[in-house]
Parts: structure tokens; sequence; C-alpha cells
């Protein structure tokens, strides 16, 4: 029997937002009491250590709430062919890992759903940051599904414009108008810590662009 013991490892860099792809062999963890997979900018890392326990402990950084997780992981980590590690806050995907084709195709299943819905929403080239957008669409969605999404005047029918940089919230009854930033990795931590949106309400002046990008 043949037996493919790589694991592939996939993440999105906290600080500059690249797809990093890498992979490593028990042997290699055993042997150095660790492996570290560092994105390219350098600046943020995925880190399998192995535990006391024989487990395997990983640490993974994650860009919708700009904080590093720890996740323990045992053998299965070899076996199965998927393991997709979310964050606790927010549910996002923030690592894949496993064997390389299915890890692959993980990836690949996210992008062509985030194309498949731009491609839907006939936005092509509009939005400054796809990505992101599609993040903070998916968050008002479920937002409004709970009920969460209305206006300080009582109504909860609100107007929703798609913009380069965001989405804009406006009341048609009193024009209450309130805007969420999509625009880049940053704004996309902002997004996954919004739970209710009420225009008219300070809430919203939580979710102000961050200081600028690259400065
Ligand atoms: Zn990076
Ligand atoms: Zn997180
Ligand atoms: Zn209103």
């Amino acid at each position: 029997m043949l037996i493919n013991p790589e694991v592939t490892v996939a993440f999105r860099c906290l600080e500059c937002g690249r797809l990093t792809f890498d992979s490593t062999t028990p042997f290699k963890l055993v042997k150095e009491h660790g492996v570290m997979f560092p994105c390219e900018c350098g600046r943020s890392t995925v880190t399998i250590n192995i535990t006391e326990k024989m487990q395997y402990s990983i640490t993974v950084p994650c860009i919708a709430c700009g904080e590093y997780h720890t996740y323990t992981l045992d053998k299965r980590i070899w076996r199965e062919p998927l393991n997709i590690l979310t964050c606790p806050k927010s549910g996002y995907k923030v690592c894949f890992l496993g064997k390389e084709q299915p890890v692959l195709r993980a990836i690949e299943d996210y992008d062509v759903e985030l194309d498949k819905a731009l491609m839907d929403l006939n936005f092509d080239d509009y939005f400054k940051n796809d990505e992101v957008m599609y993040e903070a669409i998916n968050k008002l969605h479920e937002i409004a599904e709970r009920g969460n999404l209305y206006c300080t005047c009582g109504n909860d029918n609100i107007d929703v414009l798609l913009k380069p940089e965001g989405i804009e919230l406006l009341c048609k009854k009193c024009h209450a108008r309130g805007f969420i930033y999509a625009g880049s990795i940053k704004d996309l931590r902002s997004i996954a810590r919004l739970n209710t949106i009420v225009l008219n309400d300070p809430i919203l002046c939580t979710n102000k662009r961050p200081e600028k990008e690259g400065g």
C-alpha cells in the first residue's frame, strides 16, 4: 500500500491577505519538534507544534479578527483528506489542512463561489476588493435574516446600495444612512464583529475605516 504522508496547509495572511500554500510530512514535524509556514511577506505564519500528549497544536492567523487562534488536533490530520479550521468568533474559514487535492479543491470552490456570486450581481471589476465585499454581503444577509437590520425609526425595510468601497444602507422612511466599509482586509475584521446593524445608532460608528492601509 502506498501512503502519501504529506499534509498540505493553506491559509490567508493576516497582514497582506495573500494565500499561502505549503506542505510538510510527519517525519519532518517530529524531527524538528514543530514546523512553521510563514507568509511570503514574513508578517504572519502558521505554526504546528507537537504537544506532550502527542497531539498537534496549530496556531493560525485570522484575518477576520486580526488575532491568532490555536487549535488542537490529533493524528487525524494525517488521515482526513480535508480539515477546515474556522474562526471561533466569526466562523470565517481561516485554514485548510489535509491532502493536497482536497485542499486545492476547497480553495477553488471558495473562489468559484465568490466569482459566481459576483457574476450574479453583475459587478465585474466594480468592487475595490471582491473577496471582502463578498463576505460583507454574506454577513449583511445573515444579519437581515435574523431581523437585526433595522432603523431606529422602526422601519426594517432598509435599502442596500453596493458601492466600490462598501455597502450603503438607507432608510427610506426617515432617510437615515449607514455605511459598511468593505474595501480592504482590515475592513473584514470590522465586518466579522458586526451582529446588529441599526441605522441612526452609534454602533455603525464603530465600523469606521481604520488607519490608512500601508501607512
Ligand atoms: Zn503576508
Ligand atoms: Zn478569528
Ligand atoms: Zn428610519
